[in-house]
């Protein structure tokens, strides 16, 4: 979720400005009037391949937050897809609205015709507010939809694979910043008790892991502390406490101006997108810290890698394989940032840019 003061700050800036400021190839803007579907399609880059992302349903104040979630998003997936070695490119949707009470299937199928009109420059999956089940709506529309059901022939939810990235990511992380990759014992706050954030709990559980659990959603806290006995904390309180990682797995931005100087973990390794309210600024004041962050993009992978695998022939073992090479990834780019003297989030960007840039060239010509 993007702050509203961002929001505000960017008001005087047209579409185009915030299209041509991060190089975006194309925004489509989808309303019908029956279904009450206000949705946005963002297309970052199309360089190595179709734009795959899933489509996000949530309750933004404004369109212009929504723009600027689906902006921000979209461009996190061209660096995801590049960086795990997959050839798509990135894109993203966001529909406005809450997913609890405004989602139906004519309004799903109506979005799946939109989808349609892009002939496959943009493949759809879940994201945060939806499920498998939608997405078997948006394929009676369209073909350029990954994450369906099992029953259908497809992968499933992507959530748990997304959350074994995510553990693989932390494990790296912690031993950079702890010397064992062991999290025994290790106290972690897991920030939104969703889909992947659950299935992240379960694997710390079974490392036995001290979890503290935060969420919107009462009844879903309440659901996943209970079930794998993790301490619930506030949602403001999470920030605060003395753990020695924190992970982010809600929506974006957690780490800005007014979060940093009150965390007191020393690894930062979370699922959710768009971490850094502000990746330069943000991503330098974490090293300053002396704080290891694993960058999302990277780390939050897996659900990709199994979505992608779909498109080509689903295998589960291979995903979970290619998945938990994240590991080493994430090492690599702790060697890089360390040997350049930059932040893991420009190392991550970099490597990422410099395939796009060198499979560019290499299809520059007929
Ligand atoms: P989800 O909707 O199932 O769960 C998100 C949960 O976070 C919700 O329960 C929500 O109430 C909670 N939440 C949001 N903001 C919060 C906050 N500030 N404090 C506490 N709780 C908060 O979504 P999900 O599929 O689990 O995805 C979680 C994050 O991971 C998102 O940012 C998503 O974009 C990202 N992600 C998901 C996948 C996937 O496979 N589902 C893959 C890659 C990245």
């Amino acid at each position: 979720m993007v702050a509203s003061k961002e929001v505000k700050l960017r008001k005087d800036k047209s579409v185009f400005d915030l299209v041509s400021e991060h190089n975006h190839e194309k925004v489509v803007f989808c309303h019908d009037k029956d279904t009450g579907l206000k949705a946005i399609i963002c297309i970052h880059n199309t360089v190595l391949g179709p734009a795959l992302g899933g489509t996000r349903m949530w309750s933004y104040t404004s369109e212009a937050e929504a723009l600027e979630d689906v902006l921000r998003l979209s461009r996190g997936m061209t660096y995801k897809a590049a960086i795990s070695g997959l050839n798509l490119g990135g894109g993203k949707a966001v529909i406005i609205g809450d997913a609890k009470k405004d989602k139906n299937e004519a309004l799903l199928r109506k979005f799946g015709r939109f989808i349609k009109n892009l002939n496959g420059c943009y493949i759809t999956a879940e994201d945060v507010g939806m499920t498998t089940k939608d997405m078997e709506y948006i394929r009676m529309e369209t073909e350029h939809v990954s994450g369906l059901p099992e029953s259908m022939g497809g992968s499933g939810d992507p959530s748990p694979v997304s959350a074994y990235g995510t553990y693989m990511g932390m494990k790296a992380a912690a031993k950079k910043a702890f010397g064992s990759d062991s999290l025994e014992g290790r106290k972690v706050s897991v920030q939104g008790a969703g889909h992947v954030g659950a299935y992240l709990i379960e694997l710390l559980k079974k490392e036995n892991a001290e979890i503290y659990v935060t969420d919107i959603y009462e009844d879903r806290l309440r659901e996943v502390s209970k079930k794998f006995g993790a301490k619930v904390v506030g949602m403001e309180e999470i920030y605060d406490l003395d753990v020695d990682i924190y992970s982010p797995c809600g929506l974006g931005g957690t780490i800005n101006d007014n979060t940093i100087d009150r965390l007191r973990c020393k690894v930062i390794a979370g699922c959710a997108n768009n971490q850094l309210r502000d990746e330069q600024v943000h991503g330098s004041a974490l090293m300053t810290k002396g704080i290891v962050y694993a960058p999302d993009f990277l780390i939050n992978a897996g659900g990709l890698i199994n979505v992608y695998s779909e498109l080509i022939g689903y295998n589960r073992d291979n995903a979970y394989a290619q998945t938990e090479r994240i590991y080493g990834y994430t090492l690599d780019i702790f060697d890089l940032a360390e040997k350049e003297g930059m932040h893991t989030q420009q190392a991550a960007m970099k490597m990422a840019e410099k395939r796009i840039e060198s499979i560019g060239r290499v299809r520059s010509t007929f």
